[in-house]
């Protein structure tokens, strides 16, 4: 509904109408009183012993024995498990297995579309019921209404964060091993960029401090604080007034920029690079904690070899009870609409047994560090991507492609705090799509289209404005790239285009065109015929060689099948059909019926007293079906 609705009205128009609702809902709820009594007392409370605090490494690292494994963290990305997936061999880690983590984590874009922060945009503000049932017992009734406004105008529990110190202990989740490894003692030094936009305060504090205490002073260069615009008071005077307390104690050691306008993230970190002076850059996010011994295995690999782009791994801090949950070791991959997923760890970083060893990966999340000035001339971030996402695999195909490598680093831990949703975007999906495309265009050569067909958008006339590329082309020319083939064999094989997809879109049935394929409820393999909406659920994709994918484009397809018993059609990995002895291969042309290849029997719709459809296997009675986008070699069967 909300889709629809915001695409017939100009963006502008409705993100002003949208923040004017949700301001006005708010102001009801609180007087800005309560507010800043809140903020300024947390500000003053933990300030002072902030400041007064002599840099140090902290020595007492404390084992904690509770791990959580649980929720995805940075971009809440899904796990998948692969063919030949390879299990962690149980002795290296303690706590759950990463299959075990992929399993309870692969449902949270999916499946679980409530939990998905700004997936669904506007359906996740509503449901903090949530909650208050597991955090804020015994809190009167108006300090949870103090609470639930914090949580709507920051997508977590800012309220508890207020009263949480800057200086609070995490979990140290490394590797037992990880412990004792030692480094040189010349290291190159570090500044560290904080991007952020409408954080609370207490969050930035908490981030600020945790690096001044985590990183040895003389690596520590500077903390260089990016505001991309952020609207919110506090983060005004009360920063400004924060960071001359921190200067007064550590020198010089903060600096604070200001975006003039909203430049979106890619920009932000750009900002921060310009801007830092260190031998290496580490760009985070603001609503972080570094772990102790962070920043030591990501200068020493720096220093080995200055082309390697790396990336800490990174806990989650649950957005509710602001506990860390540990991120089993996987590497950073990405699906054809360019959205981040975990994979199983490489096999030669298995056999070289050893956990603190660096791990090649496909791609970085968002968060990075880098030499400054490698990072620099092979072309920092892409500022022409808007608002979020893309960033990431922009930089990663152009790391990989032009001469640069991507690790993660095992004994580097970061806490990231992941948000219930995003509280800078109603729809991430109108990013997403178009830096997409943005990166598609730029760097996939003829695989390009492959984005095309996962975001359900046309090949040729997209409407879709990905902006002036010209000048990322011209770097390519510069740098002389390796082609996105190169990059796909030799780097992530796990990526694979499909190349003989004729046509693709929602499909509906000329009975009723209000309804369409959908994929039904995950897990689950029943397909059902829906309301049309624009949604992965019913992406549909017919092969060449007959077969129908149903759903989101990934490594592991489910195909529309026949089982031949039964009236009811039902999807399949299209890699497991065989053994299962189902049918997956069916004749259809534009307007014409679906029809099984082997049972001769047609994909048809029954309209149920109720009024809705169901879908059903039977001879065939002439129903026709038409796909939305007709796409290369169609005919050709
Ligand atoms: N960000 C920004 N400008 C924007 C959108 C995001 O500076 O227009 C920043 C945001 O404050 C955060 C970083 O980009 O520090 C990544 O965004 P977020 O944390 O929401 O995404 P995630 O970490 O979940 O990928
Ligand atoms: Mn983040």
């Amino acid at each position: 509904m909300m889709r629809l609705w915001r695409r017939s009205c100009s963006k502008v128009l409705c993100a002003v109408l949208i923040l004017v609702a949700a301001n006005i809902l708010l102001v009801v709820f609180y007087t800005k009183g309560t507010i800043k009594s809140l903020v300024v007392g947390s500000l003053h409370k933990e300030g002072a012993a902030v400041a007064q605090r002599p840099l140090h490494l902290k020595k007492d690292v404390h084992h904690s024995s509770k791990f959580y494994t649980g929720r995805g963290n940075l971009r809440v990305c899904r796990l998948t498990e692969r063919n030949g997936f390879t299990p962690l061999p149980s002795s290296l880690f303690s706590g759950k297995s990463l299959k075990s983590t992929m399993k309870q984590q692969s449902h949270v874009r999916q499946g679980n579309a409530e939990f998905h922060p700004g997936w669904k945009g506007v359906k996740a503000r509503l449901a903090p019921k949530k909650f208050f049932p597991q955090w804020g017992k015994g809190l009167s009734q108006a300090r949870q209404k103090e609470a639930h406004y914090l949580f709507l105008k920051f997508g977590y529990n800012a309220f508890l964060s207020n009263q949480l110190p800057f200086n609070r202990s995490i979990p140290d989740t490394r590797h037992a091993r990880c412990l004792q490894k030692t480094y040189p003692a010349q290291l190159p030094s570090l500044s560290v960029i904080l991007i952020f936009l409408n954080e609370a305060l207490s969050v930035i504090q908490r981030a600020i401090t945790s690096i001044i205490n985590q990183t040895p002073p003389r690596l520590l260069k500077e903390i260089i604080l990016v505001d991309d615009f952020s609207s919110h008071g506090e983060l005004k005077g009360r920063l400004d007034e924060a960071i001359m307390l921190y200067n007064q104690s550590f020198p010089v050691l903060l600096k604070l920029i200001r975006h003039t306008k909203r430049r979106g993230l890619a920009q932000a970190r750009n900002t921060g690079l310009e801007a830092a002076t260190a031998d290496v850059v580490a760009i985070l996010d603001a609503h972080i904690e570094v772990n102790v011994g962070w920043a030591e295995p990501i200068l020493s690999r720096i220093q080995e070899d200055h082309t390697v782009v790396v990336s800490p791994v990174f806990d989650n801090i649950d957005f509710n009870t602001f506990e860390l949950e540990k991120q089993e070791l996987a590497v950073d991959g990405f699906d054809w609409q360019l959205w981040c997923q975990y994979d199983h760890v490489p096999h030669a970083w298995l056999q070289l047994d050893d956990v603190t060893a660096p791990m090649t990966s496909p791609s970085i999340m968002g968060i990075l560090a880098a030499n400054r000035i490698f990072l620099t001339e092979i072309g920092a971030l892409d500022g022409g991507m808007l608002v979020y996402g893309g960033e990431n695999v922009e930089l990663s195909l152009r790391v990989w492609q032009c001469g640069g490598k991507i690790e993660i680093l095992p004994c580097s831990r970061i806490a990231h705090l992941g948000r219930y949703y995003k509280p800078y975007a109603m729809n991430l999906d109108i990013p997403l799509r178009r830096n997409a495309l943005r990166v598609a265009e730029t760097w996939m050569d003829k695989h390009k289209y492959m984005v095309y067909l996962a975001w359900n958008i046309p090949l040729k006339n997209s409407g879709i404005d990905y902006g002036d590329i010209s000048s990322r082309k011209a770097l390519q020319e510069k740098l002389k790239c390796k082609s996105f083939d190169w990059y796909l064999k030799n780097i992530y094989p796990l990526l694979k285009p499909v190349s003989n997809i004729v046509c693709y879109g929602r499909i509906k049935n000329s009975l009723d065109e209000s309804v369409c394929l959908d994929r039904g409820p995950v897990p689950g393999n029943s397909p059902k015929m829906k309301p049309c909406r624009e949604l992965s659920e019913q992406n549909v994709y017919y092969l060449l060689s007959g077969e129908f994918y149903v759903g989101e484009l990934t490594n592991e397809q489910y195909c529309l099948a026949d089982s031949g018993r039964g009236e009811k059609p039902t999807l399949e990995l299209c890699s497991e059909a065989a053994k299962r002895g189902t049918h997956i291969y069916w004749d259809f042309k534009q307007g014409n019926s679906i029809k099984n290849k082997d049972t001769a029997r047609c994909l048809e719709i029954k309209r149920d007293p109720s009024g809705t459809y169901r879908l059903v296997l039977e001879n065939c009675t002439q129903q026709t079906w038409k796909i939305q986008h007709i796409g290369r070699n169609w005919g050709h069967s």
